[in-house]
């Protein structure tokens, strides 16, 4: 077995059984027929010879249905006389019709008869046919971790029946129970392969610090999930195992306060914490300056001459952007690593910090926060690599009404916004693309820019790639009414008077990306409004999105929608790598596999002891 393993280039026998055939081939004789047009094979009595200038006409007899059949060869070469002898009875493959007459067109003589073949890709030097077929067998299949009830549902792919044949010819594919099997496979595999890549370093520092006292000093009671996630990160802090955790809440759910919590906890050990933008990062010092006490020495670190006079050496607290990357600075003595949007940094990025921050072969601990969460299937996938906690409260109730727009809308859009205005509240628009573009229905930024100025007063715009970026999004904070923007504008800097979101084009854009953008209202429990402009009537994706203001949810969706591809965001984790898998409709198989996994772990455990 071992030696065809290899030749198959596969680990193991449930490898082997992801090697599934493309189709099969059909020699069971005709048993009767009755449903015309029909494949397979009859036998056949030649009786007679015709030529014609493009054709060679075969008189033959079937005996086992007592009728005759015409057989057409076209463009027939000589070796076909001598294929199809007179007077000699033969097996003949091929799809039997019946116009005036019965008959079969060029059909194939066929030796071996009586079964249902697999069909394989072709792969130089190997047999696949034979090599799955002498593997494929119920007896391995009980040496595997497969849980039975999945062994009579593979091995007909292998050594297919009539009736699966007959099922596969109707569905198409696999027909469900095969299908189910073969995705437990798949993630079973999947999930294995991970816990082999795990490893647990271990941590540089065990933190204990205090943080109730903090907490009891805050103006505002901390929400359920706060509390969660802060007694989590607790116990992650405390262990001698580097840890590595994703916290995902929602805009607006309070993140910034648990990374105070997070560096009070690492206390007197030191923290990092890159954010995207230096906007926020600016925002995220001011922050921490107003909440922390004061014996935590602050320090704010962006790219500029100020910066890079200042050393780590002095601040117990560091916050930075990507700058941080591009320093020299030990970081001997941080024990906690963390990063704020998480979502909007390259893996690359993430992975140099944290490895600036290893030392001999010990890890600081891993905290990185996401306001875009991940389905529940995504987030078990990866609950090997990476640990996962959900904010799922707000402290603010927020009321944003989400709304559809098309064209004939725009009157009472203007009307809207004038309204807003009025009330001192500021109103952001986004449009889909910076230039205009031939190909592309909608107004761009520069364009909406000129009709927006020429009717409005404060109106402020921003590309996202612009130097001045950071400028604009300040100076509109203070005294802006509108600001035209692209969906760059996403990073999460507050904006408490805004409370109405304008996007263009949204059905172009994925969910997480609208949920992002409408997160920016009603940040302080303002009333807020999320128009979608679109063209696109009836647009089911959004109209879901209306419904829900729940991250979770709305995760769900999208990775639903995700398969029919969204325009401007398809690079995120995404199940692409399963075959059978679906990670947006297969969450108990993978918790089966789950289970099963930790099944086998516990007796191979047992074995060795
Ligand atoms: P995000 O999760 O989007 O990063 P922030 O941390 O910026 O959210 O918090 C949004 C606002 O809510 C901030 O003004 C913050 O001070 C405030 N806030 C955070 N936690 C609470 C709470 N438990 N009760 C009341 N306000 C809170
Ligand atoms: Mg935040």
């Amino acid at each position: 077995m071992e030696k065809d393993l290899v030749k198959l280039k596969c680990k193991n026998l449930l490898e082997v059984a992801l090697i599934t055939p493309k189709g099969y081939e059909n020699s069971l004789l005709l048993q009767n027929l009755d449903n015309l047009p029909s494949t397979g094979v009859v036998q056949a009595k030649i009786l007679s010879h015709h030529r014609t200038p493009k054709t060679l006409q075969i008189g033959a007899f079937l005996p086992s249905f007592n009728t005759p059949l015409k057989i057409t060869i076209f463009y027939p070469k000589k070796y076909h006389t001598s294929l199809f002898p007179i007077d000699s009875t033969l097996y003949l493959q091929g799809k039997i019709q019946k116009q005036f007459e019965l008959e079969m067109i060029q059909p194939k003589v066929i030796k071996h008869f009586g079964e249902i073949t697999p069909i394989f890709e072709k792969r130089k030097g190997v047999n696949l046919l034979e090599l799955t077929r002498s593997l494929i067998t119920e007896q391995n299949l009980l040496q595997t971790p497969l849980p039975r009830e999945y062994i009579p549902h593979i091995l007909p792919i292998f050594h297919p029946t009539l009736p699966f044949y007959r099922q596969y010819t109707y569905y198409k594919t696999f027909p469900p129970s095969s299908l189910k099997s073969l995705k437990f496979i798949e993630v079973f595999l999947y999930l294995q392969s991970l816990q082999k890549k795990k490893r647990n370093f271990e941590a540089k520092c065990i933190c204990q610090g205090e943080v109730e006292g903090f907490i009891s000093s805050l103006p505002f009671p901390l929400t359920q999930g706060q509390r969660n996630a802060i007694e989590q990160i607790r116990k992650d802090l405390s262990s001698s195992i580097a840890s590595r955790r994703l916290i995902m809440g929602d805009v607006g759910s309070g993140k910034t306060i648990v990374i105070l919590c997070s560096v009070l906890l690492a206390y007197p050990h030191k923290s990092i914490l890159m954010a995207p933008t230096t906007i926020l990062a600016t925002q995220l010092y001011e922050e921490a300056q107003k909440f922390l006490p004061s014996f935590v020495r602050v320090g704010l670190f962006l790219g500029d001459r100020e910066s890079k006079k200042q050393s780590y050496q002095d601040f117990d607290f560091i916050i930075g952007t990507q700058a941080l990357i591009h320093r020299d600075d030990s970081l001997d003595d941080f024990a906690l690593v963390m990063s704020d949007e998480q979502h909007r940094f390259g893996t690359q990025q993430r992975f140099f910090l944290e490895k600036l921050a290893s030392k001999e072969g010990k890890k600081p601990h891993i905290l990185q926060f996401s306001a875009t969460p991940i389905p529940r299937t995504m987030a078990m996938l990866q609950s090997d690599l990476i640990s996962h906690t959900f904010i799922k409260d707000t402290p603010f109730v927020k009321d944003i009404t989400t709304q559809i727009l098309y064209k004939q809308d725009f009157p009472s859009l203007l009307a809207h916004i004038k309204k807003e205005l009025e009330q001192d509240h500021q109103v952001i628009i986004v449009y889909p693309l910076v230039e205009e573009s031939e190909s592309f229905a909608y107004t761009s930024l520069k364009e909406g820019e000129g009709y927006w100025r020429k009717h409005f007063e404060g109106v402020y715009c921003t590309n996202g790639g612009d130097k001045d970026k950071d400028k604009v999004l300040q100076e509109f904070r203070e005294k802006g009414k509108i600001l035209l923007a692209t969906t760059l504008i996403e990073v999460g800097i507050s904006l408490p008077r805004l409370s109405t979101i304008v996007i263009v084009g949204a059905e172009r854009m994925g969910l997480a990306t609208l949920h992002q953008l409408r997160g920016r209202v009603s940040r302080n429990g303002l009333k807020g409004y999320c128009f979608l402009f679109t063209y696109s009537h009836n647009n089911q994706r959004l109209k879901d999105f209306t419904q829900t203001k729940n991250g979770f949810e709305i995760a769900e969706l999208d990775l639903k929608y995700r398969k029919g591809g969204d325009l401007l965001e398809g690079e995120r984790q995404s199940g692409d790598e399963f075959r059978f898998f679906d990670p947006s409709s297969d969450l108990e198989i993978l918790e089966n596999a789950k289970e099963v996994l930790t099944q086998t772990k516990n007796a191979q455990k047992q074995d060795i002891m």
